[in-house]
């Protein structure tokens, strides 16, 4: 049945020194009887038996098994050789320690994925004198009966072949007999391969006694040279440790080193908790959150606002609207409310206070004082606004001195009062405080337009103001997104002056176009000194002085610029023309021509520069990032205007074409108004016209929504980068703990190889513990996650001051916190699982 040919083996030791262990060994066995391997300690006697036994390789040589050869065979087909044919009995018994008698027996024929037969373990247990420590834990055993468990489980495999190495040599006389007439009993039907130094027992208990001296047989009391046949046909069973014992000795081994399961739990969840928290923050879709907060807080009104990409994030400049802006948007937008919201670009016209009285900034003053009465704006009242006309107490402006404000700012009015028009603006007239809307609108007050004109109020707008009825008293944590909210709708809604079409036109403001002073305009000379201005260009035909005589130009052309004093005295001086002129003509008498000073001061000024004219200087405009909106080009000066205050502004001027695309009207349409209630359609809105483009939809809650969004993208990379630097920690202790684990078990590992167990089936059992440590992590992350998102939403709502749920912690963020601490346990596996399949099974069960 067993036939060993030519059987070597050295073991090559790293400071050189080899030992041929096994020395060309030939050995003939029969079926059955106790075979005795003699020799002194060192002499390869265990080593044989390994081999035999397929628990260790051998360099050359072959074994044959029922007929069948080893030279072919994988590692498995050892580990499946043992599990079939072999079973093994140890000096130090290799039992499994934390294992019952019972379950120890019962592994062995698990492995074999035989059906466990309780009578026929009961017959065996009782036949060893094992039956009343059935239950006992192995450690709980004598030697003895260690030894005992031992030849049970070898026995219940009912293999062909026992093999046991120094049985008896922990154990005393008394009992070693006892073991040895159990194996002298087996071996009837068994070979028995004993390895002893024992001659004595060898005497009384072999059938043949090999003799083996320098890993060479040098007697052999039998020595067969047929090899005897067997009926049975060579067919291995794979092993297969059962999953609840993988699981059991898997979940077992994470009992021990408890600080370092918490500490690799711990790391990795912290990993994985910053990936959760990174992924929650980056799925923050600030389009729907958009579109979702507007439909729940019943808003409807989108602007969209034309931006010069230019612009940084932190300070955005709206460009003007023109024709071919429009028609680049108005297929993907609703129709507009009505026209263009126009909004003024005159001060005076943005910031108007009607001759409200100053609301004190006291705390309890909190609703009156979100700024309404500053900078209320003027709007020509859209058409078809069937929902004003409605909802209007007295009636829409019609006549250009007529004015319609809601009934917010009326509310302002009624606490702090209003000063009526007077002509005289030092006749300060007894303030009136109205009632209520109604009186208000009946009186027909006229008041003063910010000193410009009289105008009267004929309406008072109802909004719906019953929610913040509680911030009229104070303001404290429970109002304060009442409070913000109420700000943001002042702002977008209730601080408009509704006016009649012709208002502007009674205002008389001049329809000459401005500089979008959102503009620098820089101007540098060949010097290398530079300097800001105020450029302009003139429908009027401009007179200037040359340093010589004065010149009449119609119109500039586009290589010709014209500075003010102010320019020539910013670049040679730090003083200001207009303030050393001022002191000079104060130093004149009375009765002097004042006009005549005045041009003459600048004559002799411009005089003394007069080398500058024919200079070129670089001129191009930035945005108020310093980019450069336009590129630099060079104009050459021709003369000096002389000064010349427009709307307080001093003008350094070039030809129309050199500031076209800057100029602003008065009345300058700046944004597309329309109404938007579907959800639907304002996702695809803001998703269309997002914060960064050239046209960008806003609403009352776009500056909140963007600041937020950016502090995500921004926490999103940091929470990324930090679960990068701990998800290389947790993959560290991850390995080391399973590293850690495998050393802990390597003794139960080299046990169940010696049963049989296949590389497979010890990788298993690593593959619970990782699935543990990974389960458990997982587990904690989610929960963090779960828990810190509830925390930070409504902190963040609070700061914020919007009601929406930015953090949204949901299932994908679960799996994906599972998917990736799933992927880090299998890589941390890697290298411990290449480990255990390179570990030969004597080398762990001797952890070596
Ligand atoms: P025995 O069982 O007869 O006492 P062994 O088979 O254990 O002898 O050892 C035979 C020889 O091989 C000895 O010289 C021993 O030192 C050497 N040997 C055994 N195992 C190893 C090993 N893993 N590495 C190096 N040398 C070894
Ligand atoms: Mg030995």
């Amino acid at each position: 049945m067993l036939e060993l040919k030519h059987i070597k083996k050295e073991y090559r030791s790293k400071k050189g020194g080899n030992t041929l262990a096994v020395n060309d060994i030939s050995l003939v066995f029969e079926n059955t009887g106790m075979t005795f391997l003699l020799g002194k300690s060192g002499s390869g006697k265990s080593t044989l038996l390994n081999i035999i036994g397929g628990l260790d390789r051998y360099d050359s040589g072959e074994i044959t098994i029922l007929g069948k050869s080893s030279s072919n065979f994988t590692k498995e087909d050892f580990d499946s050789y043992r599990n079939t044919y072999v079973g093994f009995i140890f000096q130090e018994f290799h039992v499994l320690e934390d294992y019952t008698v019972y379950e120890n027996i019962i592994l062995a024929l698990q492995l074999q994925k035989k059906e466990v037969d309780h009578q026929k373990i009961q017959s065996l247990l009782s036949k060893l004198e094992l039956s009343e420590l059935k239950d006992r834990k192995i450690n709980e055993l004598s030697g003895g009966q260690k030894q005992r468990v031992a030849i049970a489980r070898a026995l219940i495999k009912d293999p062909k072949i026992i093999l046991a190495d120094e049985p008896t040599g922990n154990l005393d006389s008394k009992t070693s007999r006892q073991v040895l007439d159990l194996l002298k009993q087996i071996s009837k039907e068994k070979l028995v391969i004993i390895v002893s130094h024992d001659e004595e027992s060898a005497q009384e208990y072999a059938d043949r006694i090999i003799e083996i001296r320098d890993g060479a047989v040098i007697r052999d009391t039998k020595e067969i040279t047929e090899v005897p046949q067997i009926s049975e046909k060579f067919q291995l069973i794979r092993s297969k440790l059962p999953t609840k014992e993988s699981f059991r000795l898997g979940v077992g081994s994470l009992k021990h080193k408890k600080i370092r399961l918490c500490a690799t739990i711990f790391l990795t969840a912290c990993a994985l908790f910053f990936l959760g928290m990174s992924d929650t923050m980056a799925s923050f879709q600030m389009a729907k959150a958009h579109a979702k907060l507007m439909v729940e807080n019943e808003k409807n009104l989108v602007s969209i606002q034309h931006i010069d990409p230019s612009s940084t994030s932190w300070y955005s400049i709206n460009l003007p609207w023109q024709q071919k802006d429009i028609d680049a948007v108005k297929d993907q937008i609703p129709e507009f409310i009505s026209s263009y919201r126009i909004s003024l670009d005159q001060t005076e016209l943005q910031y108007t206070s009607l001759g409200i009285n100053q609301p004190t900034n006291s705390m309890e003053d909190n609703y009156y004082t979100v700024g309404a009465y500053t900078q209320m704006q003027v709007v020509p009242l859209p058409e078809n606004q069937t929902w004003i006309k409605e909802n209007v107490i007295g009636h829409l402006p019609q006549n250009e001195d007529e004015i319609v404000i809601s009934n917010y700012v009326s509310s302002i009015i009624q606490k702090y009062g209003i000063q009526p028009y007077t002509e005289n603006e030092l006749d300060l007239t007894d303030v009136y405080y109205p009632a209520n809307d109604q009186e208000l609108v009946e009186k027909g007050l006229y008041i003063n337009f910010n000193g410009i004109k009289k105008v009267k109020i004929v309406g008072v707008i109802q909004y719906d103001l019953s929610k913040y009825e509680a911030i009229k008293k104070t303001i404290d944590k429970t109002t304060y997104l009442l409070y913000s909210d109420l700000s943001s709708e002042v702002k977008a809604t209730y601080n408009r002056i509704y006016v009649a079409e012709d208002f502007f036109q009674y205002l008389n403001i001049p329809d000459t176009p401005m500089v979008n002073m959102n503009y620098i305009y820089d101007l540098s000379l060949e010097d290398g000194t530079g300097l800001y201005a105020n450029i302009n260009y003139s429908n009027k035909p401009l007179t200037y002085f040359d340093g010589t005589n004065y010149q009449t130009i119609d119109k500039l052309n586009d290589h010709q610029i014209l500075l003010s004093p102010e320019d020539i005295a910013m670049l040679y001086s730090d003083n200001s023309y207009e303030a050393a002129l001022e002191e000079y003509l104060s130093k004149q008498p009375e009765d002097a021509d004042l006009e005549a000073m005045e041009k003459s001061y600048f004559e002799h000024f411009v005089s003394q520069y007069r080398q500058l004219i024919g200079e070129k200087v670089r001129f191009c405009v930035k945005g108020m990032n310093d980019k450069n909106l336009t590129e630099e080009k060079e104009l050459e000066i021709i003369g000096v205007v002389p000064l010349d205050k427009q709307n307080g502004r001093i003008y350094t001027y070039v030809s129309e074409q050199n500031v076209e695309q800057f100029k602003t009207y008065p009345i300058e349409r700046n944004e597309l108004l329309f109404h938007c209630s579907d959800q639907k359609e304002l996702q695809q809105l803001f998703t269309e016209f997002a914060p960064g483009g050239e046209y960008q939809a806003t609403t009352v809650y776009s500056s909140d929504l963007v600041n937020m969004n950016e502090f995500f993208n921004l926490a999103k990379k940091v929470a990324f980068y930090i679960s990068l630097v701990f998800a290389v920690f947790a993959l560290i202790l991850i390995t080391n703990f399973i590293f850690s684990s495998i050393a802990y078990r390597k003794k139960e590992i080299g046990i169940l190889r010696a049963l049989g167990a296949r590389g497979m089936d010890v990788f298993k059992i690593f593959m619970w513990e990782g699935f543990f440590l990974a389960l458990i992590s997982g587990i904690l992350a989610s929960i963090g996650t779960g828990v810190v998102c509830a925390v930070l939403n409504p902190m963040i709502i609070n700061t914020i001051g919007i009601g929406l749920t930015p953090l949204m912690f949901g299932i994908r963020q679960i799996g994906l916190i599972f998917v990736i601490v799933f992927v880090i346990t299998i890589i941390a596996s890697l290298l411990p699982i290449r480990k255990i399949s390179k570990m030969k099974p004597i080398d762990a069960i001797l952890k070596r």
